[in-house]
């Protein structure tokens, strides 16, 4: 790809950028959100044309009209959002569009054995007949990449593929790639995980604005290299720490239970204290933040906040006892993806910006204009729709709506997951300064290096119980200790 510009309406999001990929090779493109990565991946995909520049395949020119003219020549896209269906088998998924058939029946058995021999190629366990609907994510993350992989590509695009994966599985999903390499499939990769970039990659471009920045040899850059590349500037610490006064306790919650998912959580929170809540997936870290906010009612326990007893029975009630919160599934339960920047930040705070039931359209545009400049959203309209922007400045979005309505207690679930280092050091100044307004603060975090930099505490659940509470300064082997049950309170 030579040259490539590519502009949306207000937004030049490629400006002459080059990527080249040798068969065999994995070549990582990293950049902030919002850089552009997803955008050259679809120019290549044929999702979009090019205003300018070329792209050439094994040294000839193409023009890559459509996502069939580009599947058909060698180009498979891996995309974040996944594209199978759930109701078919994994076989069927895998082969749709190419399904074996005689006189027009399909061959139910030539099906089986043809996507047994793509997984087993990819060295992937997975049953051919299972429905897709009934597997894990990174499962059928795999059946995706096998679905690709079963046209027989020259280039596999993976945008983000471990954004929701754990160790484990990114370590499965490595193993295929490598597969695929062996096989002379040219792999581009993207991830904001850059030890993953280093450790899988022989070369690395960053992108910074729709600009191409550098393209490297991943042996001769370091993690801290690439990010200064990625912001333009040298970030000391990803998890910038503000230093805040603790003062009284404004969140007392006394033997919160649900049965079945969490036991007798007893737990305070102090103005401008950030408690970090941490455990393992499953712990039950997320229905304790839903119980206190009211998403899902508790079997038990009080909750107390500035001293006063509260009953919350529903969202309506916490947020009117002074509690917010900004949910791990930001597509699911943070956004309204279909209206604007602006009416996302004003959605919570209607009574503040109208006037008998009238929306003041002026008053609600300052405010969100406002917000959205605090949290410097970019790029920096309130008016396109809210998933036109990234996923990091979506969040920004669902922080500004929070804190538009002046939370006591503010309760975080996953706030900086499957987003950039800068962005990630924008939400922490952001966290940093509401804890200086006094805000008490639950961060949920399954980022250990996230949890131990900014908690001033941390209480770690292990299977619906409290395992230990630890003061600021812990180590991460002692959180690691508590969350798999080694050690209780
Ligand atoms: P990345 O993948 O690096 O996070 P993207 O390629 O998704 O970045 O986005 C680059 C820029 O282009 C962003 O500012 C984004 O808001 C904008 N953009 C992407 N797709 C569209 C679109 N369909 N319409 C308008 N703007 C878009
Ligand atoms: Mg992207």
């Amino acid at each position: 790809m030579t040259g490539i510009s590519k502009s949306f309406p207000g937004i030049r999001a490629l400006s002459e950028v080059d990527l080249d990929v040798a068969a065999g090779e994995v070549h990582a493109v990293v950049g902030e959100n919002g850089a552009g990565k997803s955008t050259l991946m679809k120019v290549l995909a044929g999702v979009y044309q090019p205003d300018e520049g070329t792209i050439e395949l094994e040294g000839a020119a193409v023009r890559l009209a459509d996502p069939i003219e580009a599947r058909r020549r060698g180009i498979g896209m891996v995309y974040q959002e996944l594209n199978l269906v759930p109701d078919l088998t994994v076989a069927e998924n895998i082969l749709l569009g190419s399904t074996p058939s005689r006189l027009g029946i399909v061959d139910r058995r030539a099906l089986r054995e043809q996507a047994r021999a793509v997984l087993d190629e990819l060295d992937a366990r997975i049953h051919t007949d299972d429905l897709v609907g009934s597997l894990t994510v990174s499962q059928q993350q795999i059946v995706e990449i096998a679905k690709v992989y079963a046209a027989r590509p020259k280039i596999v695009v993976l945008d983000e593929p471990t954004s929701s994966l754990s160790e484990h599985e990114t370590q499965a999903l490595f193993r295929i790639i490598g597969r695929m390499t062996d096989a002379g499939i040219a792999v581009i990769y993207i991830s904001h995980r850059l030890r993953e970039v280093l450790d899988i990659s022989q070369r690395v471009t960053v992108l910074r604005d729709g600009r191409l920045v550098e393209t490297r040899s991943t042996s001769g850059i370091s993690a801290a290299e690439m990010i200064r590349l990625m912001v333009g500037r040298d970030l000391t610490e990803v998890f910038p720490k503000t230093e805040v006064e603790i003062g009284d306790v404004v969140l007392d919650v006394r033997g919160l239970t649900r049965s079945g998912e969490f036991d007798d959580i007893s737990l305070t929170v102090r103005s401008g204290e950030i408690l970090g809540l941490a455990g393992l997936v499953g712990a039950g870290r997320t229905e304790v933040a839903r119980a206190i906010f009211g998403l899902d009612d508790a079997d038990a326990g009080t909750i107390e906040v500035d001293g006063t007893a509260v009953r919350i029975r529903g969202p309506r009630d916490a947020v009117r006892a002074g509690i917010a919160y900004v949910p791990e599934d930001r597509k699911r339960d943070g956004i309204v993806p279909q209206l604007s920047i602006k009416d996302n930040i004003s959605l919570s705070v209607l009574d503040r910006v109208s006037v008998g039931g009238w929306i003041r359209p002026g008053a609600e545009r300052a405010l969100a204009r406002q917000k959205a400049e605090e949290l410097s959203v970019s790029p920096p309209a309130i008016a396109p729709r809210i998933d036109t922007l990234s996923g990091g400045n979506q969040q920004k979005v669902v922080f500004a709506k929070w804190l538009a309505t002046g939370p006591r207690v503010l309760i975080l679930d996953e706030p900086t997951r499957g987003v950039d280092v800068g962005a990630k050091a924008d939400i922490h100044t952001i966290i940093g300064e509401l804890a200086a307004q006094g805000t008490a603060i639950i961060l949920i975090s399954s980022e250990l290096p996230e949890v131990l930099a900014v908690s001033d505490r941390i209480v770690v659940l292990h299977e619906g119980r409290i395992a230990a509470e630890l003061p600021r300064g812990a180590a991460e082997h002692e959180v690691m200790h508590a969350a798999t049950g080694e050690v209780s309170s």
